[in-house]
């Protein structure tokens, strides 16, 4: 037997989260069992353990969108015990149990190698909100970054920090847009050199077009905030979108793209195929600097989880919370 979070749903379709003990022959299907070492909190995860149970396809469920662990048993010949393994995306957490237990079964499929230069944990540290933090980086080089600073919203959550902290290293300008101003010091030290105020982004306007600002931009928040932004964006430059912390309503006009040459790049971590994801571990590994993670990270057990989730829903939680499973 061992650990998980159990998310349970009663009969008036209540939902509760706590800690149990489980056996093996209660996961899911899958061709390796994982003994998981760590997970951490994501948005969609405060969704799946907080009231209604938010992405939850199936009761009672084991959230965790992502975990990393050391092979157990495997009936892939591409993976064997002993092997480390990193795992995002796939709906693992949603509609198969996931990273918060010892011990995960998944498919082969879903898993990554941990790239050289990352243990269990920084790959955790990391996580979903950095591997996607990455694919936004890279789909903006993939489009060119124009001269000036690149905007990053929703900075000082997990997203926004990583890509911070990554474009930084590229030598970028980074102005980070935060409605916490007490962030300030951190996010300069993952090397932001510009603080803009949440509320300046927020506000409205009438002007599709306003001064040529950001040479692009890693858009957390959505809403009237990327609306706004697309309209500051630099000739031909491209915004990486990739959540909606502040609202999936998207209240913009055509002018930016038509005028302007702008590029709106979605971003989705859940169905990268494989060669992307190892492509995408392997720039993290290279140019995520790994004292600016540490700085971002802070520990967490399964039993503080509950509270974690109804924290990162209410955008609360700084940076990334890595989840000991064994702690
Ligand atoms: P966090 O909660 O860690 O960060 C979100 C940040 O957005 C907050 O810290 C806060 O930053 C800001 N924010 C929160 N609420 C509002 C609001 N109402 N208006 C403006 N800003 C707000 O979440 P993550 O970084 O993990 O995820 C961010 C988004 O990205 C989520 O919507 C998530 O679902 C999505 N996501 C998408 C993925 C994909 O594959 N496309 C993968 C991973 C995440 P501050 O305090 O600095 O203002």
């Amino acid at each position: 037997m061992f650990n998980a979070l159990v998310v349970e749903k009663d009969d008036a379709g209540k939902t509760s989260a706590g800690v149990q003990q489980i056996g093996l022959d209660q996961l899911p299907e899958g061709d390796v069992t994982v003994a998981v070492e760590y997970s951490t909190v994501n948005y969609k995860d405060g969704l799946c353990i907080g009231p209604g149970g938010g992405l939850v396809r199936n009761y009672p469920h084991v959230p965790g969108v992502d975990l990393a662990g050391t092979v157990e048993a495997s009936d892939d010949a591409r993976y064997k015990p002993g092997d480390k393994v990193v795992l995002t995306g796939w709906r693992v957490g949603e509609a198969h149990w996931g990273g918060y237990a010892q011990k995960a079964r998944v498919k082969a499929d879903w898993l990554v190698p941990l790239p050289d230069g990352l243990d269990t944990r920084q790959a955790m540290a990391v996580g979903t909100a950095g591997f996607t933090a990455m694919l936004a980086v890279m789909a903006l080089e993939d489009h060119g970054i124009k001269d000036g600073p690149v905007l990053v919203t929703g900075a000082a959550g997990g997203v926004g920090s990583v890509a911070t902290a990554i474009l930084a290293k590229l030598g970028h300008e980074v102005a980070a847009v935060t409605g916490r101003p007490e962030t300030a010091d951190y996010l300069k030290d993952l090397g932001a050199t510009q603080i803009v105020a949440r509320e300046e982004l927020n506000e409205t306007t009438k002007r599709p077009l306003e001064g040529e600002t950001w040479g692009g931009c890693v858009d957390a928040v959505g809403g009237a905030m990327l609306a706004r932004l697309l309209g500051q964006i630099k000739y031909g430059g491209s915004v990486a979108a990739v959540g909606l912390a502040g609202g999936a309503a998207l209240p913009a006009t055509v002018i930016p793209f038509l005028l302007r040459g702008v590029n709106l790049l979605g971003i989705d971590s859940v169905m990268q195929p494989y060669d992307n994801r190892v492509r995408a571990w392997g720039r993290i590994a290279r140019d995520l600097p790994m004292d600016k993670l540490e700085a971002m990270m802070q520990p967490a057990t399964l039993a503080d989880l509950p509270g974690l989730g109804r924290d990162i829903l209410q955008g609360q939680v700084k940076g990334r919370v890595v989840v000991d499973v064994n702690a």
